[in-house]
């Protein structure tokens, strides 16, 4: 059993289909252990990103993180973090495989839906941000 991040990004929660990305999660074998809805401060989205710090898009993804509300859950199941990574498609919603969260519900790169960990370890911080041990079923 794995534990992964997963944030529903200010895009989908404006378009109201945080329902449908949440029902492919627990239609695909994922659980949903913990939930919360947040609006990041600056402060915040720059943590959460700061291995990006460095990369010419990263004020424009924190304006966009910050932009409006989203809606963080920790997902749970086998394999959670590829099973998770699988169901979200390529960063750019262009080259996502159809039937995927990005080529359903993105508009582009940086709007993309939804952020999903890329290793265990990082899922592991990444929960840590958002979520106390006690907040966790
Ligand atoms: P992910 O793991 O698929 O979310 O992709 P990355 O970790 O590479 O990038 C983190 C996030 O930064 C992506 O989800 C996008 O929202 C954003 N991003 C990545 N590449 C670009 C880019 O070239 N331009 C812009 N504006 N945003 C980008």
């Amino acid at each position: 059993m794995e534990q992964t991040l997963s944030i529903i990004k200010p895009d989908a929660v404006k378009k109201n289909v945080v329902g449908k990305i949440l029902d492919r999660f627990e239609s695909n074998g994922l659980r949903i252990a913990a939930m919360k809805k947040v609006w990041l401060s600056r402060a915040e989205a720059k943590a959460f990103y700061a291995v990006h710090k460095d990369r010419p898009f990263f004020d424009e993804l924190v304006d966009f993180m910050v932009s409006g509300p989203v809606v963080v859950s920790v997902l749970e199941g086998e394999n959670a973090v590829a099973k998770n990574r699988e169901l979200m498609g390529a960063t750019d919603p262009k080259e996502a495989a159809p039937g995927t969260i990005r080529a359903d519900f993105a508009e582009s790169i940086d709007a993309n839906a939804v952020h999903g960990s890329d290793s265990l370890e990082n899922a592991e911080k990444e929960i840590a941000f958002f979520f106390a041990k006690r907040e966790i079923f």
